[in-house]
């Protein structure tokens, strides 16, 4: 910086460390605020290269979403267009430009990241953070070169890594995890999936769609136990008729590679059980990740599951450091990520900033989507509060109908007293779009009947939850009111 000291130059208002969807957006806003800012960021990919935008741009939602869309239109080559009367002779997959598209969405979207910080004036650091007592940041480039640097405000936002599994260690490119398992070159013959969460749904759909034999083990009784159970039947019943196999209860005991396979060993409860596949993904949830990232004077302390203890406002137990994200408590989602950043850094620059923990939605990309926000069923039945339930069918939707994706529903629950609108469960065509709608309402804390009186154009997907809130009170007009 011209005419600045050294010392002035390494001086900020605010240090992120971590780049992802949660330090990036709190960056941005702090600067938006007014003030002096740097976001480091030590994420490197594949080819060495550095890259901003954390797990989400380079090695989640942003590439899997990439491989969802293209299998899923490979998919409906195969299995809708001649309902449409569109005759395809031969599509054939060319796994190596799925990829390649793949690869330039990520490098568009996390080169983003860099111009939107020029434009805020943030300082971008590729490197090493590391935060030290009376919050000094200790910052080695990835060249190797240090600087020690003082803010007033520090941020964390060092995000979460995949669990493994003591009994199926990560052995690349056998056994690997999301990331391994959104970069195959080729589709696998047999995948095997351990876990049937969000990451095993969505990367399982992706390659079943291109041809794979895919079973997916989850250790679980129920299937998507934290979701409203009868979404969850819904869905299960339409990802099994993709083919995807899976097997619920099944507890892995060992996976070993053996030459080009890996043999698997689970117990479903009853007998032990053999699988034999060509890849093996596990992806049983993450962790947060804060490795290296807290000297021992920092004054951070971290919860007994590893994650950094905060309050509400995302304050840990060290003065004017904060943190936020994957390495916090809460949903690992991108969204309440950047969220947080946002509330955090609003209430450094003395703005107002609050986070409603009730009202985050829940997306999984497969197909049909899944989506939801607020409480389930099953939690309004155990907290004991009487409630109303209104459901409407996508197969009653013209437009569903029109896009040959009549599968689902939009379930809305409201409480009995006051007909708040307590939670929204939705599987069907554009889930995760139609949720947006359910999240405002919320957020208004909305009645059914405001749902209800509410102009919804026509034909949209959008009517089954004007005609799900009118379901509610069983004056729904496109379905028969049960
Ligand atoms: P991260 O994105 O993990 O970013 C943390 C950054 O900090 C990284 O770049 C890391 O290198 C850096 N860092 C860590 N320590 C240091 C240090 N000491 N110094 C410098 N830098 C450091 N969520 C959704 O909401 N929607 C989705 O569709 C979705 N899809 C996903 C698909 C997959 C396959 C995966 C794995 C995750 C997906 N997620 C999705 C979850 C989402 O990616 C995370 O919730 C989100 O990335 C968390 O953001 P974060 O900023 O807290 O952490
Ligand atoms: P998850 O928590 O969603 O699912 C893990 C699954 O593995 C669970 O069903 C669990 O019961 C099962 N499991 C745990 N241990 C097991 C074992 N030993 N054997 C068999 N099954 C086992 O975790 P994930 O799918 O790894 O995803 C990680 C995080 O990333 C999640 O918190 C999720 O929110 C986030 N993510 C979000 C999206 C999205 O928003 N669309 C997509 C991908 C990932």
């Amino acid at each position: 910086m011209p005419n600045e000291s050294p010392a002035n130059a390494d001086r900020f208002d605010v240090i992120v460390i971590g780049g992802g969807p949660a330090g990036y957006p709190a960056a941005i806003r702090a600067a938006q605020n007014g003030l002096r800012v740097a976001c480091i960021d030590e994420w490197k990919n594949r080819d060495g290269s550095p890259a901003f935008g954390g797990t989400c741009l380079n090695a989640g939602c942003i590439p899997s979403k990439a491989l969802l869309e293209s299998s899923e239109l490979y998919y409906r080559t195969q299995h809708e267009f001649a309902a449409h009367g569109i005759r395809i002779s031969a599509a054939t997959v060319d796994v190596a430009q799925m990829q390649k598209r793949k690869s330039t969405i990520v490098r568009g979207m996390t080169q983003g990241i860099l111009a939107l910080f020029k434009g805020a004036g943030v300082t971008p650091l590729q490197g090493h953070g590391q935060l030290h007592g009376g919050k000094r940041v200790e910052f080695t480039g990835h060249d190797g070169a240090r600087r020690s640097l003082a803010a007033q405000h520090v941020v964390l936002a060092s995000g979460s890594a995949p669990i493994e599994l003591r009994t199926a260690a990560f052995r690349a490119p056998h056994i690997v995890d999301s990331w391994g398992a959104l970069d195959f070159p080729a589709v696998p013959r047999r995948l095997g999936v351990i876990g049937a969460g969000v990451i095993g749904l969505e990367l399982g759909s992706v390659w079943r769609r291109l041809g794979a034999e895919v079973v997916v083990l989850e250790a679980l009784p129920d299937f998507l136990a934290f979701a409203d159970q009868q979404l969850a039947k819904e869905a299960l019943r339409h990802l099994k008729k993709q083919g995807l196999d899976i097997r619920l209860g099944a507890k892995v005991s060992a996976a070993t590679v053996r030459g080009e396979e890996v043999d698997v060993t689970y117990s479903d409860g009853r007998a032990e059980q053999r699988l034999t596949v060509d890849r093996l993904v596990v992806a049983v949830g993450r962790r947060p990740y804060t490795q290296d990232l807290l000297a021992g004077d920092s004054g951070v302390d971290l919860d007994e599951r590893g994650f950094i203890s905060v309050d509400e406002h995302c304050r840990t137990t060290a003065a004017e450091v904060w943190a936020i994200g994957d390495c916090v408590r809460g949903p690992m989602l991108a969204h309440k990520g950047k969220e947080e950043g946002v509330m955090v850094a609003d209430r450094i620059a003395g703005r107002f900033g609050e986070i409603n923990y009730q009202v985050i939605p829940s997306v999984i990309y497969t197909a049909p989507e899944i989506a939801w926000v607020g409480l389930t069923e099953e939690q309004i039945k155990a907290s004991g509060r009487a409630y109303k339930s209104g459901i409407f069918p996508f197969a009653a939707s013209g437009r569903a109908r029109a896009m040959e994706q009549a599968q689902g529903f939009a379930k809305i629950l409201a409480a009995k007293d006051d007909d708040q609108i307590l939670g929204v469960h939705i599987v069907g065509p554009l889930a995760g779009e139609l949720i947006a709608e359910a999240v405002l309402a919320m957020e208004y804390s909305a009645s059914s009947e405001d749902l209800q009186r509410t102009i919804h154009a026509h034909p949209t997907l959008a009517e089954a939850l004007h005609e799900a809130a009118l379901n509610v009170d069983k004056r729904a007009i496109d379905t028969l009111n049960r």
